[in-house]
């Protein structure tokens, strides 16, 4: 990777070390491949509550590498929820991920983090190559741009999202083909607004929807089955909560150029 922020606060990148012994238990459970999982490499697009609720899990397991976007800085109010310390306040937010990241490696984990959005990435000329994406954001322009620029390459995608009130949230697996997130939501595409500062946040739903997106990431690598490509829940009531197969709509503003091809 072109190191473009090398020596600078706005660059970092670090790598784990082996702890023997650390998957002794997660091989036997059916389906998972530790050395396909060690071999692969993750794309987090944002480095705030959701990515806090799945990169602490992806970097114990021993995943092979991990990179971080994220233009922001660390704040008192991301303590209670995200993968930082007091220590960390104004730091940048992937910096200081990556940092905290490594205490907690089990393999010779490499972490990469860039204090840049991702659409400043694919300014830069960033290398974005990995096995999964993970869209982390938490507004509609950054998941435009996501969508189709992985679906371009045949890399997936896990969307992952809460709402505005903390109640409930959803997990969307945008494949290599099918549908993309704009055949999900189609008002998404044309929705340029960002979340106002100060809305709610809190660490439970964060937690309940990165749990599914940390499955989520191992059905795209391994042999892990998965009947689903959208799941919500909802933590007031379990009434809606849902696991679902989506299909490609016809006429989506984000892939309808492809509609041909499925
Ligand atoms: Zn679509």
């Amino acid at each position: 990777m072109k190191p473009i922020f090398s020596d600078s606060p706005n660059f970092i990148l670090a790598e784990g070390k082996p702890a023997a012994g650390a998957f002794d238990r997660q091989v036997l459970v059916s389906g998972f491949d530790q050395e396909r999982y060690s071999g692969s490499t993750l794309l987090f697009i944002g480095a705030g509550g959701l990515t806090s609720a799945i990169a602490p899990a992806a970097t114990r397991k021993g995943i092979g590498t991990e990179k971080f976007l994220d233009p922001d800085r660390v704040e008192p109010s991301n303590l209670s929820r995200q993968f930082f310390t007091a220590s960390d306040i104004g730091q940048y937010k992937p910096v200081a991920l990556v940092r905290n990241l490594e205490a907690v490696c089990t393999a010779q984990t490499r972490l990469y983090g860039y204090a840049i959005s991702f659409q400043q990435a694919l300014a830069e000329g960033l290398n974005l190559s990995c096995d999964v994406a993970l869209c982390c954001v938490d507004n509609n322009p950054s998941r435009n741009a996501v969508s189709p620029y992985f679906r371009a390459r045949g890399i997936p995608v896990v969307f992952v999202a809460v709402s505005s009130d903390s109640d409930h949230g959803y997990v969307f697996i945008q494949d290599r083909q099918g549908p993309c997130i704009g055949c999900l939501f189609p008002d998404m595409a044309t929705d340029q607004r960002h979340p106002c500062p100060d809305t709610p946040a809190i660490s439970d739903i964060l937690q309940a929807v990165g749990a599914l997106a940390i499955y989520a990431i191992d059905t795209l690598l391994m042999g892990r089955r998965r009947d689903w490509n959208y799941r919500t829940i909802f933590l007031r009531s379990g009434q809606f909560d849902g696991a679902s197969t989506i299909g490609q709509r016809r006429g989506c503003p984000l892939c309808a150029h492809n509609d041909a091809g499925y």
